[in-house]
């Protein structure tokens, strides 16, 4: 039996149902569960002492392509709309291969840890070169997250028409099969999982209607989630009123591509009638604000889901896109923006970091284990210092968003301490920073 106790927290935000705050709180941790909280508590194991820190559950990232954080704010790229964008991405990509997905992925994930990220989903969708998702699992396994990968895919190449070059794409029976694998390997449907595949055609401008069906029946037969890009900017609704001869959430809600086990990234341009179906269908939303505003794309409306009854949750989405991965500025910047498009009271920072913890875990399925400080729920914690310069002056724990820190003290995941006192636990930060520099600079050279 392994026991950890959080001591003395000035203050825990629990997110559980009643939205509690539990002043001077101590947390206590029994086999990577969350056994009890309170004051006094007692144990035999180990002590983490919390005071002047706020205590939150960890906060769970949506949306994210790990491979991309090896391609940073890449010239050429900075200045595109996302079509544009992804063209002068996809033949540096197209270079990857095992070694920089693996290392990406380590570097991504270290860096969301770094800011309170416990849980996070990805979406890999290129496969060149004999890269697989097995190489970005095993780069979680060391970093420590909780992981939900998602094998994405492309079909459509250049030649039938699509956006990517032919290269990068694959053909259909192939990804099928391989989406097979990973899940057969990989998912593991129990509560305390670390690891949950998902499926994820890239976009619907990148694989056909049949592929679309085909992952979604999958999906069911397995036990599995299902993700995707929808609504993204306008280009993406104007390809699909010409090419499908509807909206998006007619062609998601015609291909099986709503329901509690969907969630897509940003549909920012989603309407009334899309948003009710959300709604109706419990299908979740992955919400980037700093990749939306970064290419442009525009302010999703997520007050209207969220008063609809959308189930939405944050992304940081592709580090090529962000270009940073910082989960916790990605809560800051979620609500600053849906202030600027409908006024000072439009989200609070209790609200931003509720979708960013609670929301999170929902729309990857994890709303009953993950996302809140709560008995039976599992042990993944961020301990963030309020004792430093960015919080001076500060006596709400709301402080956390409108004024920092953005790096927390302590991680936990599962029970097991991922971030010590600033410093990885085991996991080597500097090596993976080394060799992913080392890496950069040879796609930069080949550029
Ligand atoms: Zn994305």
């Amino acid at each position: 039996m392994s026991e950890l106790l959080i001591k003395n927290a000035r203050i825990a935000l629990t997110m559980d149902d009643a939205r509690s705050e539990l002043k001077g709180a101590d947390i206590l941790i029994r086999n990577g569960e969350i056994v009890d909280l309170g004051q006094g508590l007692i144990t035999k194991g180990r002590t983490i002492n919390a005071e002047g820190c706020v205590v939150t559950p960890g906060l769970v990232n949506t949306h994210h392509h790990l491979y991309q954080t090896l391609t940073r704010a890449v010239p050429g790229g900075q200045d595109a709309l996302l079509f544009g964008w992804l063209q002068t991405l996809y033949p540096i990509w197209s270079r990857f291969g095992p070694e920089e997905m693996f290392t990406s992925a380590q570097v991504g994930l270290a860096e969301l840890a770094l800011s309170g990220c416990t849980m996070t989903s990805d979406h890999l969708y290129l496969f060149p070169n004999g890269s697989t998702l097995d190489d970005t699992i095993a780069a979680a396994a060391e970093v420590g997250l909780r992981f939900h990968p998602t094998r994405g895919a492309m079909s459509i190449g250049e030649s039938d028409g699509g956006l990517p070059p032919d290269t990068l794409v694959e053909a259909e029976y192939a990804i099928l099969e391989d989406s097979i694998r990973v899940v057969d390997r990989f998912h593991d449907p129990r509560p305390e999982a670390m690891v949950r595949v998902g499926l994820a055609p890239c976009s619907p401008f990148s694989v056909s209607r049949e592929l679309m069906r085909d992952a979604a029946l999958l999906a069911r037969d397995k036990g599995v989630m299902l993700h995707t890009h929808l609504a993204e900017n306008d280009e993406d609704i104007a390809y699909s009123l010409e090419k499908f001869g509807c909206r998006p959430g007619q062609y998601a809600e015609d291909l099986g591509w709503v329901g509690d086990d969907v969630w897509h990234a940003h549909c920012v341009k989603l309407d009334g009638a899309e948003i009710d179906l959300f709604a109706r269908t419990r299908t979740g939303v992955a919400h980037c604000p700093c990749s939306n505003c970064r290419l442009g794309s525009g302010i999703a409306p997520v007050r209207a889901m969220r008063d609809a009854g959308v189930p939405v949750g944050l992304g940081v989405d592709g580090s090529a896109s962000n270009d940073a991965g910082n989960l916790i500025g990605e809560a800051r910047q979620a609500m600053l923006l849906q202030r600027v498009a409908r006024g000072a009271d439009a989200m609070s920072a209790r609200e931003a970091l509720e979708i960013a913890t609670r929301g999170g875990a929902q729309v990857l399925g994890r709303g009953s284990e993950c996302g809140q400080l709560r008995k039976g729920y599992r042990a993944d914690i961020a301990i963030w210092d309020v004792t430093g310069v960015e919080s001076a002056g500060s006596w709400d724990p709301a402080a956390l968003l409108l004024a920092g820190p953005t790096r927390v003290r302590d991680l936990i995941v599962e029970g097991r301490d991922v971030i010590r006192d600033g410093q990885f636990a085991n996991f080597d930060l500097a090596a993976a920073v080394a060799k992913q520099n080392r890496l950069a600079q040879k796609l930069a050279e080949r550029s």
